[in-house]
């Protein structure tokens, strides 16, 4: 039995007659490829949007074929917040507040226009996309988005997560080694 998946980074080759039990492939690999199959999303639900949103999770749809079905409410728990709704003003902070909580490595979908750009409210009280708080991975268009649409973004998101340089990014960047090295001088 032979089996090759190749995209970048996430390069797997397996045949049983030549490797046996053993599997080669490279480190990045295998942590994407555990990440993409086990993305918890944090929903943000603001607004109409949501309730596409819980469409994707009944037995229609069904996203746990993806198995993104663990829809986590706290953000220590959740890797993926897919923000959908109106975000106004007040809520901006809020939404703000709960992706700095999530831990990394995270990621974001902005679910339908009014999450991606605002939508139809050119308003005062209504930001005008979330990406002006919080860098976005995948827009869906339109009002409201149907669930294959987010099913679609989701996809979208796994491919993305499958591209990424997880071993690297493993390692503290250097502005980040320096706050860490303040702060243990404070305390
Ligand atoms: S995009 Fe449309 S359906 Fe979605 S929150 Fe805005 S108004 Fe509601």
């Amino acid at each position: 039995m032979g089996l090759t998946i190749s995209m970048q980074n996430t390069t797997i080759a397996y045949d049983s007659k030549v490797e046996g039990e053993v599997i080669v492939t490279q480190a990045d690999a295998v942590i994407n490829w555990i990440r993409k199959h086990s993305v918890w999303p944090m929903p943000m639900g603001l607004a109409c949007c949501a309730i596409e949103l819980m469409g994707a999770g009944g037995a229609r749809f069904d996203i746990s074929r993806f198995g993104m079905e663990v829809m986590r409410f706290s953000p220590r728990q959740a890797d993926c917040m897919i923000v959908a709704g109106t975000v106004t003003y007040k809520m901006a902070e809020v939404v703000r507040r709960i992706y700095d909580q999530m831990a990394e490595p995270k990621w974001v979908v902005a679910m339908g226009a009014c999450a991606s750009t605002g939508g139809m409210y050119r308003s005062y009280a209504t930001l005008q996309g979330v990406d002006n708080i919080i860098p976005v991975d995948v827009y869906i268009s339109g009002c409201p988005p149907r669930p294959e649409a987010l099913l679609d973004a989701m996809i979208k998101l796994q491919d993305k997560i499958g591209t990424e340089r997880s071993v690297k990014n493993l390692i503290p960047k250097k502005a980040d080694s320096a706050e860490l090295a303040g702060a243990a001088k404070e305390s």
